[in-house]
């Protein structure tokens, strides 16, 4: 059901596929070690990339070590990535929004069906298809299953390829395609403002990019953290205030003020002491994907009237609005940027919490073995 646009091209396309350099997950146990992938040639919508920056996306790790083993199982070699940056190598003949030497982004999706509701609302990511994510779903051209961004080169149709402006600095772009959308999308949604308390939990890759939004959106922005060390952080980052959750008595403070939370952690944690922050009516809209359930106590949510929301990336449309907002208002993620042969050593550190706040993979260094 995916990619209906392309399939009567992959099916006639005698074109032999390229083969390319990237770092996969042979096992859930096995970290990631070079190999090689096939590319399809470009088609007449596609556009070939060749990838400079990749993130690591925690959901990479989630994925890489098979932690979502029930909604959505690991097929390996898993190749991850969905945080991606690059030039446009080459274009298909009919492609129109993209040329050779542009800098462009794709994130978290690379087909949908384009005709079903979401699609038609510009919310491809809620495709009936389902959507063809960037990594680890069916790959109607090559067959098996599509391959991420820890590669040397993408070729991805042009309708999920995103513009980049040369006013943002490449690498600290790339996060914004799926930490950024995925913090921008629902504050945007839920219509957050000047004038309202809004809460953030969890300061890591997705969490300091909701504080900069939310901040920019001009709401008093409180970030709600594990780590009392990154108050100083966090208030550069643009909060006004900070709560250390595992502080019972400043949580007690907030009770009841917040009118709205985005909830970024990537663990099972106290949703409970959260709703508790919400004042009546107020939303918790969670982001971060726990591979097991989070309990939930129904009478903090039926006392006030309070919501509990979910939220998936956004669109390819407000993904470029996301994008251009950033150029005009100058924001980027926060990154440190490591050769991809240390992306093992990444992925530990991403488990400590030991980032500041978003790995980047540099991808030149597939090409000169780390050796820049
Ligand atoms: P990350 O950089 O590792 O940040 C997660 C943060 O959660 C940590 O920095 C930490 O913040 C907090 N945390 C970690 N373990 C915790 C625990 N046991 N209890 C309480 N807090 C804890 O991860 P990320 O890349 O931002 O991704 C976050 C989650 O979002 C992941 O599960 C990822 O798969 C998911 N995700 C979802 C979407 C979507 O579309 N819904 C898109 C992308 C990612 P503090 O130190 O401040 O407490
Ligand atoms: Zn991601």
């Amino acid at each position: 059901m995916t990619n209906t646009r392309n399939e009567p091209h992959a099916a006639t396309s005698t074109t032999t596929p390229a083969t390319v350099r990237a770092f996969a997950a042979s096992s859930p146990t096995s970290g990631l070690a070079a190999t090689t992938i096939r590319r399809r040639a470009p088609l007449p919508n596609d556009v070939q990339i060749d990838i400079l920056y990749c993130g690591i996306c925690h959901s990479d790790l989630h994925q890489a070590r098979n932690e979502w083993v029930n909604a959505m199982p690991t097929t390996y070699p898993c190749v991850p990535g969905h945080e991606i940056v690059g030039r446009v190598a080459k274009v298909g003949r009919d492609v129109k929004k993209h040329k050779e030497g542009d800098l462009v982004a794709v994130g978290c999706m690379v087909a949908s069906c384009g005709t079903c509701p979401g699609c038609r609302d510009g919310q491809e990511q809620f495709c009936d298809g389902p959507a063809t994510f960037t990594y680890n779903a069916p790959d109607v051209h090559l067959g098996g299953v599509t391959y991420g961004g820890y590669s040397e080169s993408i070729v991805v149709d042009e309708r999920f390829v995103l513009r980049v402006s040369p006013k943002l600095e490449p690498a600290a772009a790339a996060p914004l395609v799926c930490a950024g959308i995925t913090t921008y999308s629902p504050l945007r949604h839920w219509n957050v403002r000047k004038g309202q308390k809004v809460g953030i939990v969890g300061l890591g890759g997705l969490g300091h990019m909701g504080v900069k939004f939310a901040h920019a959106f001009g709401a008093r922005t409180v970030v709600i953290t594990t780590s009392a060390h990154k108050a100083q952080d966090a208030a550069r980052l643009g909060a006004d205030e900070v709560i250390v959750s595992k502080n019972a008595a400043e949580m007690q403070k907030h009770a009841g003020s917040f009118d709205f939370i985005l909830d970024t952690v990537s663990a099972v944690h106290d949703l409970n002491a959260l709703f508790q922050l919400l004042k009546k009516d107020g939303t918790l809209t969670i982001v971060g994907a726990p591979g097991e359930p989070v309990p939930v106590g129904v009478f903090d949510l039926i006392f006030r009237r309070r919501r509990f929301a979910g939220s998936l990336i956004g669109g390819i449309k407000e993904t470029q609005e996301m994008l251009d907002f950033c150029a005009e208002h100058g924001i980027t993620a926060d990154v440190e940027v490591l050769p991809v042969q240390k992306v093992n050593e990444a992925y530990e550190r991403l488990v400590k919490g030991d980032v500041k706040y978003r790995f980047v993979l540099d991808m030149a260094a597939l090409k000169s073995g780390g050796k820049r």
